[in-house]
């Protein structure tokens, strides 16, 4: 139940036995519902695909 509440508020739980590194980041899938999470921070786990891009603007100018 609260999972569900969890996941939109894209706070994922990944799935602990099936947790990778890809080189950079740790990356699994939700438990709950199953989308590919990867963490962000210490128990903190969100989408993969929404990656924020970093502000790199310092090539320009
Ligand atoms: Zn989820």
């Amino acid at each position: 139940m609260f999972a569900r509440l969890q996941c939109l508020l894209n706070r994922h739980a990944p799935q602990r036995n099936a947790v990778e590194w890809d080189g950079r980041d740790f990356v699994s899938h939700c438990r709950h519902c199953e989308i590919p999470v990867r963490r962000i921070r210490k128990r903190r786990w969100a989408r993969a695909r929404a990656e924020v891009q970093r502000r790199s603007s310092d090539s320009a100018t």
